[in-house]
């Protein structure tokens, strides 16, 4: 068999998943499109604003248009966020004060935050007091989360003022979580304390379900534009999106206290992000289709592939275990070369700051660090797995496995 007719096969067993995933897509299109009626966009929305940015009408009706698409009550959203990290760090720096408690559901957060919690001497949360404690997930047939842990800190600690999960693993082994598993975390926590905000990392989730964490009650959803809600098309930029209290107080934090989101220069990126936020549900879905591709055609060949191809999927992250360091190499070199940009780089595996081992990456996008379009990320030990994610269009993202199936050995018959 040759990697085409592998391609091939998967596509046919594929069929019902694929068609789950454009159903989803059209749902949240849909929902997408008449956030967009219901604001009247209009042409003036998408023209460019400097200064302070004042009566920036293009900036406040986006935010609306952002809430809506999450089921939230408000949000913003801004081209100056520069990462997910910094969307997080401001939604954090917002509700928490001297004194609190952050306690973390779904154990270590992801890796970029340790220097905004744990750092020494930047003005990070430890810095100003404020102090963090995890509950590692349970992955019960009951819950995710280990609702009994997590239920006794509430009771015994009262300076818990934030329970944060990470919707996706991210880049860990874990299954992710689905947007309906906060309706239970959500219940329990508001019924120990109300005023404890729940907030998500929602970053790789956003349209992958029918429902966003905010139809639950979550208090905060925090993500990155070069990530699934930008479409591919954002240049830059995050969003928080959640209850009208908890987005002020973020809100105070992404400029100053007393000022909030009332002011701040789009520069022009207004018409990308809703360009942008327009295909979103699409791009997301030819992300999901490429990463149940990976899936369907690596068990094939007998690799631990996580999601399986026709397991349900709430981020667009797919892991494929390799077990070997050459062969992950050679695969986060194939993804490099079916990018449009940077096909002839090579990655090779080098270090990386708060990593203990080499990572190496694969990421030929038009904007730097996306991974809306095809990248793949790998730390150099073991098990050698690859996280692989991206593709704004499927048949993009087909080539791309054809192309690291090519690796593979294949007996012709
Ligand atoms: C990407 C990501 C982040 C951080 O976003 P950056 O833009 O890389 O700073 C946080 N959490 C998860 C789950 C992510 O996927």
């Amino acid at each position: 068999m040759n990697a085409y007719t592998l391609v091939r096969q998967s596509e046919v067993y594929l069929a019902s998943t694929f068609s789950y995933i454009d159903a989803v897509a059209s749902y949240n299109t849909s929902k997408i499109l008449h956030a967009f009626e219901h604001h009247e966009v209009s042409e003036r929305h998408l023209s460019y604003s400097t200064g302070y940015g004042y009566n920036d009408d293009g900036r406040d009706t986006l935010d609306a248009v952002f809430a809506e698409v999450f089921d939230a009550e408000a949000a913003f959203v801004r081209p100056h966020i520069v990462s997910g990290t910094h969307a997080i760090t401001i939604g954090l720096f917002g509700l928490l004060r001297p004194g609190d408690t952050l306690l973390s559901v779904t154990g270590m957060p992801y890796d970029t935050l340790k220097g905004t919690i744990f750092g020494k001497g930047q003005g990070s949360l430890a810095d100003f007091g404020i102090k963090y404690r995890d509950v590692e997930m349970a992955n019960s047939e009951k819950s995710p989360f280990d609702l009994a842990a997590i239920e006794s800190i509430l009771r015994e600690d009262d300076s818990v003022k934030v329970v944060y999960a990470q919707k996706s693993k991210g880049y860990s082994l874990r299954p992710s979580l689905q947007s309906h598993d906060f309706e239970q975390l959500v219940r329990l926590v508001k019924s120990i304390r109300r005023e404890v905000y729940v907030v998500v990392d929602n970053c790789y989730g956003e349209f992958t379900e029918y429902r966003e964490p905010p139809n639950y009650g979550v208090d905060l959803v925090i993500g990155s534009l070069i990530k699934n809600p930008g479409g591919g098309i954002a240049e830059s930029g995050g969003y928080i999106a959640g209850t009208k209290k908890a987005v002020e107080l973020a809100s105070y934090r992404l400029t100053t206290p007393g000022i909030g989101a009332e002011v701040g220069a789009s520069l022009g990126a207004t018409r990308n992000i809703f360009k942008g936020l327009s295909i979103a549900a699409h791009v997301t879905a030819q992300s999901l289709k490429t990463a149940a591709l990976f899936a369907c055609a690596y068990d094939a060949l007998g690799y631990e592939v996580s999601p399986k191809h026709n397991d349900y999927r709430s981020d667009i992250v797919q892991t494929i275990t390799f077990g070997d360091p050459d062969k992950l190499i050679r695969f986060v070199q194939a993804v490099q070369s079916a990018s449009f940009i940077d096909s002839q780089v090579k990655p090779v595996p080098s270090p990386m700051p708060g990593y203990d081992c080499d990572i190496i990456m694969a990421s030929g996008s038009f904007t730097l660090g996306s991974s809306i379009e095809i990248s793949a990320d790998a730390p150099l030990r073991e098990p050698y797995a690859v996280y692989v994610q991206g593709a704004t269009t499927y048949e993009a993202g087909r080539c791309c496995v054809e192309k690291t199936l090519e690796n593979e050995v294949f007996d012709e018959d």
